[in-house]
């Protein structure tokens, strides 16, 4: 999808099955959301206590990174730094080549998604097949993850299908059943040839070098165990500092992201295969990534960093739900998406914050308190100088008639002798700059006669 945000959002909610289908996935997500976590006790407590946990990670961040390569390594894994997606991607196709390694199993991650390893390895004669069963339809049908937890929220069974009878050449069957075991048989042959595994890491505990990985289905473990070599990705940001913290998160996560009170795999990876152990990778890599994550820590809006990815502000965002993934332009959509695109990829995203109706549903989703709609004003505030001129002088002159009661009244005289009526009290077709606003947004008419004016009769009624 092109062009820009208004023109892409805009497009996007054209597009009715599609959008009926975000609806309705989103909206269930969020019911069960509330169920669980009302069934949680204390979890608001819970909530304030993993936002404790992450300020202080981050603010503490070189000290637990430290510690957790330091016991990754003397567990037997090897770590690598990469300043940015290039030299990540570098890392792990070196890694391949140097084994001859030439079919890749991976496990969700959105991580890699941002810094494109797939088309890395590919370009360098390593097969990747994503075994996410999400991941893999969009893999198989040439599309793009539209959610950073169900990538496929934008399709419906028929799709998957159709993908599927193409590109597996398998029986024509919507039954989601059937479907799931298809690509459950055609995965388990990948998965007993395959010499690579390639996972993202949900935590990275600093005091004992161990991954958690979270997933619902048995792909997350088979990635992880049955190739000789694993190569797990993670930003800096997704250390905490001890096992006793992982349970906090683990009891939020799955039940923020789609109401279930825990995933269906947790698993935990300290080092590479022991001699005792009966199956895990011969080599245990973990590629630990910054690409801009050090440049939020110093700005404005480090709290971004505090995200567990957990989707919850996605499905609860009236954005989001109206106009799907895909329309954000990034491989992060929805309000955590509409923050950390800017920060991490630069001004060419800088319209993304004004993505939100700062209703504030996404703060009150997410599990570890993050107050987006605060740091979306920030950023927008930042970005002001690149909105067009039009737009600057109506927010200057706004700010000026708001800010003095003579210009105020002034404003309301004006915008009623300008602004049409269409007989709802909503102006549906602005004037000049205005029109601008309006074709995304009605504006409240303002009264006929303003609460001074009726003050003043009333006054002058009871005299
Ligand atoms: S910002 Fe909060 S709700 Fe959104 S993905 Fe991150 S942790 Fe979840």
């Amino acid at each position: 999808m092109s062009g820009g945000l208004q023109d892409r959002m805009a497009a996007a909610t054209r597009d009715k099955r599609v959008i009926g289908a975000i609806r309705l996935a989103t909206w269930r997500k969020v019911e069960k959301r509330e169920t669980a976590l009302a069934s949680l006790p204390h979890a608001d407590d819970l909530r304030a206590r993993a936002a404790q946990i992450r300020r202080h990670t981050i603010e503490h961040l070189p000290r637990y990174l430290g510690q957790f390569a330091e016991r990754v390594a003397a567990a037997g894994g090897h770590v690598h730094f990469a300043a940015n997606a290039a030299v990540a991607c570098q890392i792990i196709t070196k890694l391949a080549a140097a084994r001859t390694l030439r079919l890749a199993v991976k496990s969700k991650s959105m991580t890699s998604e941002e810094i494109h390893l797939n088309a890395a390895l590919e370009a360098q004669g390593v097969q990747v097949v994503e075994t996410d069963l999400g991941e893999f339809i969009v893999q198989i049908d040439r599309d793009r993850p539209s959610h950073i937890i169900t990538p496929i929220i934008h399709k419906d069974r028929k799709q998957v299908a159709e993908a599927m009878v193409r590109e597996l050449g398998c029986e024509y069957s919507e039954d989601p059943q059937v479907l799931s075991m298809i690509a459950r048989h055609h995965l388990r042959d990948i998965f007993r040839r395959c010499d690579l595994g390639i996972s993202g890491v949900n935590f990275g505990i600093a005091e004992s070098g161990t991954l958690c990985l979270i997933t619902n289905e048995g792909n997350g473990r088979l990635t992880t165990t049955r190739p000789r070599v694993h190569v797990a990705l993670m930003g800096i940001e997704k250390v905490i500092p001890r096992l006793t913290d992982l349970p906090v998160f683990l009891k939020l996560i799955s039940r923020a992201s789609g109401g279930q009170a825990m995933s269906v795999y947790t698993t935990l990876i300290t080092g590479p295969r022991k001699p005792s152990d009966r199956d895990g990778p011969e080599e245990l890599h973990v590629v630990i990534m910054d690409n801009g994550r050090s440049g939020i820590l110093n700005g404005p809006a480090a709290e971004v960093l505090n995200c567990i990815r957990c989707g919850a502000c996605l499905n609860a965002c009236p954005v989001y739900r109206n106009t799907g993934g895909h329309a954000y332009d990034s491989v992060y959509p929805g309000p955590i998406g509409a923050l950390i695109t800017p920060l991490l990829f630069g001004p060419a995203h800088a319209e993304l914050p004004r993505a939100s109706s700062l209703c504030g549903a996404c703060k009150v989703a997410c599990p570890v308190n993050i107050d987006i709609p605060a740091l979306l004003v920030r950023l927008r505030h930042l970005s002001r100088g690149q909105q067009p001129w039009s737009k600057r002088l109506l927010m200057q002159l706004w700010s000026r008639a708001m800010s003095s009661p003579t210009l105020y009244r002034w404003g309301q005289y004006l915008l009623r002798g300008i602004v049409a009526d269409d007989g709802t009290g909503w102006a549906t077709r602005g004037p000049g700059p205005l029109g601008a606003w309006t074709t995304q947004r009605d504006l409240l008419r303002p009264a006929a006669r303003s609460f001074r004016e009726r003050w003043r009769e009333e006054l002058r009624d009871d005299a």
